[in-house]
């Protein structure tokens, strides 16, 4: 993994989603290395190579993050703040711990490392933490997310930062038919996460490498995501399960239109 140290002018970027006001990315690029990864066009930005094979670290972000912003933050979108590198040089932590407590920050991971900076999140007035769990089986999550903590570690988290009564999030994504195990993730994190946020697999942004995969290992998935109508009763069906079941949930993103290859 090559590494490059810059400094930046910004390190909270406005952003057009909605409820959002900034993202804040100390990194770009990422050593989880999900072969879905939506943040892949950032290699076309940046002329380091291929996506997944470097993360840009911006020294200065510590020292930025004290600007006050008004509105929500999301940490982050084009990294992820907690992973492995991190352990390393605690950016990610150094960055917390200079911000404005005031802020309203939310932030997603897919590693259990968040746990480590349990002590500043407790610190923020409004904050809310997300792990992403989707329960792939572990031989499935090791092809498509090779260096994330595993779907067991990330619910243990959940769980830890819920029991100590930090707002904590899941977001179940990406879904993919006979991969994504939506009511094992729903079973097991029931009751300690106070929100949802569920996600169908954009096929766009998933990238070629990831239409390979599907197509090569996952036929059954594959064959799924090439039936539009199959597609569509399949979001349907979900949609109702959420609402027959009164699960908390923030958001159903379903990427009308991208959540099917044509
Ligand atoms: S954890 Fe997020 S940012 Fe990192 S590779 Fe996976 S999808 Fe991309």
């Amino acid at each position: 993994m090559k590494i490059i140290e810059r400094e930046t002018k910004t390190i909270y970027t406005k952003t057009r989603t909605p409820g959002l006001e900034y993202t804040i990315n100390q990194y770009v690029g990422c050593g989880h290395q999900c072969v879905y990864c939506y943040a892949n066009y950032m290699s076309k930005w940046k002329e380091y190579g291929q996506w997944g094979t470097w993360i840009e670290v911006k020294t200065n972000a510590p020292e930025l993050a004290r600007e006050k912003v008004n509105g929500e933050v999301s940490m982050s979108s084009v990294s992820d703040p907690y992973q492995p590198l991190e352990k390393k040089i605690k950016l990610t932590r150094r960055v917390l711990e200079n911000m404005d407590k005031h802020t309203k920050l939310s932030i997603l991971s897919k590693s259990d490392l968040v746990l480590r900076d349990i002590d500043i999140i407790k610190k923020f007035e409004n904050i809310s933490v997300g792990l992403t769990v989707n329960c792939f089986p572990e031989k499935v999550r090791k092809i498509l997310e090779p260096h994330a903590s595993s779907n067991e570690r990330r619910i243990k988290a959940l769980k830890k930062l819920n029991s100590e009564g930090i707002k904590t999030f899941c977001f179940i994504s990406p879904v993919i038919p006979k991969l994504t195990e939506v009511r094992q993730v729903l079973h097991q994190t029931r009751g300690t996460v106070n929100y949802y946020i569920i996600e169908i697999l954009n096929t766009r942004l998933g990238g070629k490498n990831l239409k390979k995969i599907l197509q090569d290992k996952f036929s059954e998935s594959y064959a799924y995501l090439k039936n539009r109508n199959k597609m569509e009763k399949f979001v349907k069906l979900l949609k109702d399960y959420f609402e027959e079941n009164n699960i908390p949930l923030e958001a159903f993103v379903e990427h009308h239109g991208r959540n099917y290859y044509n």
